[in-house]
């Protein structure tokens, strides 16, 4: 939105401002969390999602963080913070010698257990991002736990398995509800469409990962023993 606004401003030297902005804030705790993230279409038709499925809207960031991050030896640089994450979900995957047949539900999160959206009308949703999606219940009688499993474990998971069985990035597979659905419900043809969007998510990680390793990794090894205390 800035970058809209202001123009005159060059991404680089945008992203240069805010990464001295925070690690120049001397009261803030470094161990403080950075959340690299985009904003989410929901199951709204943006172009960006079907013209360009193959770029992340985020890439640039990432790069920019990767590279501040190969130069520091600080496990708690601002910019080490913006892919601690990501580190820590590679380097703690399950490795095995066979293919596993276990395969989880993408990135989804359990719904209701943490958030919740409630429509004005008073419905729930599974969360913010979500958009057209049946609901889970209401602020009148609660959850609808019979729905809940039907739209959310039983149809995803059916509908789902095919695709996922198959899939190099399923192991690290952020998907998740909130690009599947429309107000009838699970809809295969809307998660498929951000399917490789999540696949050079999971390229990005591992990339991310493996420069790290290969050029910096005293840092590696710090930021995962930082995460244990
Ligand atoms: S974004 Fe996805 S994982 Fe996160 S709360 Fe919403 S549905 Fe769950
Ligand atoms: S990218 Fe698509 S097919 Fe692959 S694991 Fe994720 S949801 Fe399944």
């Amino acid at each position: 939105i800035f970058l809209y606004r202001y123009p005159q401003y060059h991404f680089l030297n945008l992203m240069t401002l805010i990464y001295d902005f925070f690690t120049g804030l001397e009261w803030l705790p470094k161990e403080v969390n950075c959340e690299n993230t985009k904003v989410k279409p929901g199951t709204y038709e943006i172009e960006d999602n079907t013209k360009n499925s193959n770029k992340l809207l985020s890439e640039p960031i990432k790069d920019f963080f990767l590279r501040k991050a190969l130069e520091t030896d600080d496990p708690f640089d601002y910019a080490v913070q913006a892919i601690r994450r990501i580190i820590i979900k590679v380097n703690n995957r399950r490795v095995s010698q066979i293919p596993d047949c276990i395969i989880s539900m993408n990135g989804c999160c359990i719904p209701g257990q943490k958030r919740i959206y409630i429509t004005t009308d008073g419905e729930f949703k599974v969360c913010e991002k979500i958009g057209y999606s049946p609901s889970i219940g209401n602020i009148e009688t609660g959850f609808n736990k019979d729905e809940l499993i039907k739209h959310y474990y039983y149809d995803y998971i059916e509908q789902s398995k095919n695709d996922c069985t198959h899939c190099w990035a399923s192991k690290l597979c952020p998907l998740c509800f909130s690009n599947c659905y429309d107000e009838n419900g699970f809809n295969l043809t809307t998660k498929r469409n951000d399917c490789t969007r999540a696949k050079n998510f999971v390229k990005d990680c591992l990339i991310i990962y493996h420069e790290l390793l290969e050029k910096n990794p005293e840092l590696l090894a710090d930021i995962i023993k930082s995460t244990d205390v």
